[in-house]
């Protein structure tokens, strides 16, 4: 189900590698559990669970827990600690190559989430690996830094929207449910981080006759974000051709990347799609 990459050497102390940073405080671990929708029927993933700080706390509330830990001593701390334990399984592995699917095994029933908090580093790749299996996932969970949650939720317009708040949006309704002090944190990360929770939709918000054409169109834009939307993505688009596309949209020929929301950027496809 996943791939090991972790045989490295072995230190007592936080790895900085792995983005090790435990939770040290009693108060915000039961704060994040409790503002889980988790019930006990529920089945839940959690990312990397460093020395169990979370596991406990959510393994209470649900009827599974599939924990991913990466670390070799982590990992074989934890299957020590829940060998006996009929609703904790420790997995030894990357969440990155993990089929989240098979995780949480075909006849899984009641909801799968997925809860952790994450190393910092590979805060993106996560996400997108998630959403490869969202049509069988109901919420996620994370702790990351508070600048990325801040982009991952942010509006159009905004100096934080960007590409991936579009992607995420797509896909999820993005919420910062707290902050979570630096000081929480043994060792102390440079930078606070925030609660994050991702709903993931059962639809996309808007219709796009084209994803693959919508996503490069985001990026494009967003690679320039200052500019005139129009010529930040000239490679993508002929400038005659989206200019055609914005005038039967109604929007500002001179608009930039930015002030564009998701529903705009989708009319925008479908216009170039659909022209006759
Ligand atoms: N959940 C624990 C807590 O709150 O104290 C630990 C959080 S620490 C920020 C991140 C954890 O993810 C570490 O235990 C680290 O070893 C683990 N980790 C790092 N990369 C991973 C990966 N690719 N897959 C699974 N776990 C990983």
């Amino acid at each position: 189900m996943c791939s090991d990459r972790s045989r490295t050497a072995m230190r007592p102390k936080p790895k900085k590698s792995l983005g090790q940073n435990f939770l040290q405080d009693h108060n915000i671990r039961r704060k994040i559990v409790e503002a889980c929708d988790f019930s006990s029927s529920d089945t839940v993933i959690e990312i990397g669970p460093g020395q169990g700080a979370m596991t406990g706390l959510i393994a209470a509330r649900v009827k599974r827990l599939i924990a991913v830990e990466l670390d070799d001593i982590l990992a074989a701390s934890l299957e020590e600690r829940y060998k006996d334990d009929p609703v904790v399984t420790i997995v030894h592995g990357d969440i990155l190559s993990c089929d989240i699917e098979a995780l949480a095994g075909r006849n899984f029933h009641g909801k799968l989430f997925v809860f952790g908090n994450i190393p910092y580093y590979i805060t993106s790749p996560i996400i997108e690996h998630l959403f490869r299996f969202r049509s069988i996932i109901t919420a996620v969970y994370l702790t990351v830094q508070k600048e990325f949650g801040k982009r991952i939720a942010a509006s159009a317009g905004s100096d934080d929207y960007g590409s991936f708040s579009c992607f995420v949006q797509y896909f999820s309704k993005p919420k910062i449910e707290f902050i979570v002090k630096r000081t929480c944190f043994y060792p102390e990360p440079k930078v606070d981080s925030c609660f994050l929770s991702l709903a993931i939709r059962s639809k996309p918000p808007v219709d796009v006759a084209d994803e693959e054409l919508f996503f490069k169109i985001i990026r494009a834009s967003f690679q320039k974000r200052r500019k005139q939307m129009r010529n930040s993505v000239k490679d993508v688009v002929p400038g005659e051709k989206m200019a055609r596309a914005l005038a039967a949209c109604g929007i500002n020929p001179k608009i930039r990347s930015e002030e564009l929301d998701l529903s705009q950027f989708a009319a925008i496809v479908n216009a170039i799609v659909y022209e006759k």
